[in-house]
């Protein structure tokens, strides 16, 4: 019995998606049911900034997973029956009511996941063309606040350059270097976002040429 158990682990293979938060791109692998319910399971964005983790607890299966849309870490838990029988079990941002992970098969992952990119793509584009925004009334603070910031003289690129541009996502603001192409991103989602924000005199992109 113990060892059918450990073969029929073996043998399922469950297939894992999330955006990273801070490279945008579509992580999804692939592991066998055994890997992932061994010990504790990190899947790692190839970029290095993000990563989720998977952790078995009792005949549990807790999840800590990046969040595109707020840019927090979320812990989602579900049956590890669920984790390893359903086709794809979904898991959503409580801020965005988004999805920000996918766990299951790796057929219905995918669709998932494509799914997820085109509603993102979406919002990014409203947000861009008629101002809609996860959060209005944290955007309209941070991009005061950014406007002040610039006329202060206080956003810079580390290459040396102090032309950048600016431009307005769904629940964020990226800034780019007009010299080197850096970026840095400003999460505009919740109240705490303005805080972090208010409290820095200066903001500094990092250049991609280092
Ligand atoms: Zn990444
Ligand atoms: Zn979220
Ligand atoms: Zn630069």
């Amino acid at each position: 019995m113990k060892v059918e158990v450990w073969v029929m682990l073996q043998e399922t293979m469950r297939t894992i998606g999330f955006f990273c938060p801070s490279c945008r791109q579509a992580v999804i692998v692939d592991r066998s049911a055994f890997q992932l319910l061994a010990s504790k399971s990190q899947i790692d964005c190839p970029c290095g900034a993000s990563s989720l983790h998977v952790e078995l607890q009792n005949d549990k299966v807790r999840l800590t997973a990046p969040c595109l849309f707020c840019e927090e870490n979320h812990t989602v838990t579900c049956s590890s029956h669920a984790f390893l029988q359903e086709k794809t079990i979904a898991f959503s941002c409580g801020v965005s009511g988004l999805d920000c992970c996918y766990v299951g098969e790796r057929e219905s992952v995918y669709a998932a996941m494509n799914r997820l990119q085109e509603t993102v793509d979406g919002l990014e584009s409203e947000a861009a063309s008629s101002g809609i925004f996860l959060n209005e009334m944290v955007m309209e603070e941070i991009l005061s606040e950014l406007r002040d910031i610039g006329q202060r003289d206080g956003i810079s690129c580390t290459c040396g350059s102090r032309r950048f541009s600016l431009n307005v996502n769904y629940s964020s603001v990226e800034l780019s270097c007009s010299a080197c192409g850096g970026t840095l991103k400003i999460p505009a989602t919740t109240l705490s976002d303005i805080d972090d924000l208010c409290c820095k005199p200066v903001l500094s992109i990092r250049s991609k040429k280092t």
